[in-house]
């Protein structure tokens, strides 16, 4: 199943609504009206008081996508790609490397990334997302990952390099809005927790900046949310960006970012001074 989320006006109202996405030639469609999922109460009610609103098949182009995920928290990888920890000339960590972001930083596919006046680095980061499909604490040692997984989606887990490392602590540096792009989709048809690995491309402007594969993550998706679960309970919608590939660099004003990973399509965001 894939799927987006979209801003629908009916009666001048705007409302999010869900859609089920196909590939049709070139491009995704939206081609089926979908229940939304139980944490997004918004779009829970605009189901509930407009049951019938009119969908018409589109491409997702034509649309005003809405980032397609709405996690109480999204819980970031570092350095989880030896190539990337050796560019930033860090060790590999020996476990798992937890920071977050916060939910107001999330952007939408073709959202404006403002960059920060006090930060002179900006810095693009294309990862694939896991969202989590099912209320997960402690996961057993032989337990079983995927049901706890509804999907996968592309993020750019985009950063103020600078500020991060002045601070030591990464919230600032990472946290600003707009710092979090995701979508176009979520999808589980791909099976990257299963061995099943997929690539990343990012590209600045039309230009490959980053490639790798979710065969070369240090740690696997299954030893993650284990890893995670242990501490602290993930919840339906909860988004975890797995971490970036070498190749990280810096934004200007006006520059577009794309990040690829198969089957899910294309996230892709500009730049702008604030
Ligand atoms: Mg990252």
């Amino acid at each position: 199943m894939r799927y987006c989320r979209f801003l629908s006006t009916e009666n001048a109202t705007t409302l999010p609504r869900y859609a089920l996405v196909e590939q049709r030639g070139d491009s995704l469609w939206a081609v089926a009206p979908m229940s939304p999922p139980e944490e997004d109460l918004a779009a829970q009610l605009a189901a509930q008081h407009h049951p019938d609103a009119a969908f018409r098949p589109s491409p997702l182009a034509d649309l005003h996508l809405l980032a397609p995920v709405t996690p109480s928290k999204i819980l970031c990888i570092g350095r989880n790609y030896r190539d990337h920890a050796t560019e930033m000339g860090n060790d590999v960590p020996k476990e798992p490397l937890l920071f977050l972001k916060p939910p107001s930083a999330l952007l939408a596919p073709g959202g404006t990334i403002l960059m920060p006046s006090i930060s002179n680095r900006v810095d693009y980061e294309g990862e694939l997302g896991i969202v989590i499909g099912r209320r997960c604490h402690r996961l057993g040692p032989d337990e079983d990952v995927r049901p706890y997984i509804r999907g996968y989606v592309i993020v750019n887990d985009v950063t103020a390099r600078d500020i991060q490392k002045g601070d030591g602590q990464w919230t600032r540096g990472k946290g600003f809005d707009t710092f979090c792009p995701v979508g176009p989709i979520v999808s589980d048809e791909i099976d990257p927790a299963a061995g099943s690995p997929v690539t990343v491309t990012t590209r600045l402007n039309g230009v490959i900046r980053q490639q790798g594969s979710t065969a070369d993550l240090i740690f696997s998706i299954p030893h993650l949310l284990r890893y995670i679960s242990a501490s602290i309970t993930l919840e339906p919608g909860d988004l975890i960006p797995t971490g970036t590939p070498a190749g990280v660099g810096p934004v200007q004003p006006g520059d577009l970012i794309e990040v690829e990973i198969d089957h899910l399509g294309t996230l892709g965001n500009r730049t702008a001074a604030s």
